[in-house]
């Protein structure tokens, strides 16, 4: 499946400002396709998505993996996605289906169908424990959510927008946002200019309806400050998954739980949450398993 997202990395203020912008059409009807998911999870998804595709290019190891994974008291749960430094995510939720009234202003309830709860960023270079950040949600709409990660657990500045554009058949028109951030040492006056140009950016989702690139976009938000591109980076949705993943994935469940997958005398299937491949084990591959 070729994918025409791509992603931006930039700076700008002679490097006093850094910036990630990206469009995730392909990505986010990938993932659409996938789990069938609704309009108001289609969004979440694509949100998050994007998000963790530009926090995943900023990973410094190859082999490196950040995972933002979302729990809330909301109808969708949970949902998680996880990307890479190469430009691919996968992503999962607890329930893809969920139905509610849009805002009053006609967008999606995103922020109603995830709800309070915590956000957590995970990032593992495979080697020892994972490092996780947390953040309480601000408001599940994702966007404004991980930008308190970025404030509060990084205590960077930064502003995060992300958007997803649906159209009547409920299939992705268009996804994309970006990530600002100002780094340590830049001026009072340039954070003043900085905020006064992003209070004029009120919708992601409005910047895509006028058919926005990441090279407009990018001029839209930082053309004031001089933008320098320093990388183009291709996106995709991709999943890893392997038979030997899934018999790990077992492994790791324990004894009981796979003598119990045994009792049932019967092949047992086991799907991907991430792309739906499913993968069958009879029971003698089972016992096999058990003896690992
Ligand atoms: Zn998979």
């Amino acid at each position: 499946m070729s994918s025409r997202d791509y992603l931006l990395r930039a700076t700008a203020a002679e490097g006093q400002i850094r910036a990630f912008v990206c469009t995730t059409r392909d990505t986010a009807e990938e993932q659409r396709k996938l789990h069938n998911t609704s309009p108001i999870a289609t969004a979440a998804m694509g949100r998050l998505m994007s998000a963790a595709l530009m926090m995943g290019v900023d990973l410094k190891g190859d082999k490196d993996l950040i995972t933002l994974s979302v729990k809330g008291d909301g109808p969708m749960k949970s949902l998680v996605a996880t990307a890479d430094s190469h430009g691919t995510v996968k992503a999962a939720c607890a329930n893809p289906y969920v139905i509610l009234p849009a805002k009053a202003d006609g967008h999606l309830d995103v922020g109603g169908a995830v709800g309070k709860g915590i956000l957590s960023v995970i990032r593992d270079n495979g080697l020892g424990e994972p490092y996780v950040g947390q953040t309480q949600l601000l408001s599940g709409e994702i966007a404004e959510d991980v930008n308190a990660y970025f404030s509060i657990s990084e205590q960077i500045p930064s502003s995060v927008g992300l958007g997803v554009l649906l159209n009547k058949e409920n299939t992705v028109e268009a996804s994309g946002g970006f990530i600002i951030q100002l780094l340590p040492f830049a001026e009072e006056s340039l954070l003043d200019k900085l905020e006064e140009k992003l209070k004029t950016v009120h919708s992601v989702t409005d910047l895509l309806k006028d058919g926005h690139t990441p090279e407009s976009l990018l001029e839209f938000l930082l053309g004031d400050f001089s933008p320098e591109i320093h990388e183009k980076r291709e996106l995709s949705y991709f999943c890893n998954c392997s038979r030997e993943r899934v018999e790990k994935a077992l492994i790791s469940l324990g004894k009981k739980e796979i003598e119990s997958l045994i009792s049932d005398h019967k092949a047992q299937e086991v799907r991907c949450d991430f792309c739906n491949k499913r993968y069958v084990f009879t029971e003698k591959e089972l016992e096999e398993l058990l003896k690992r």
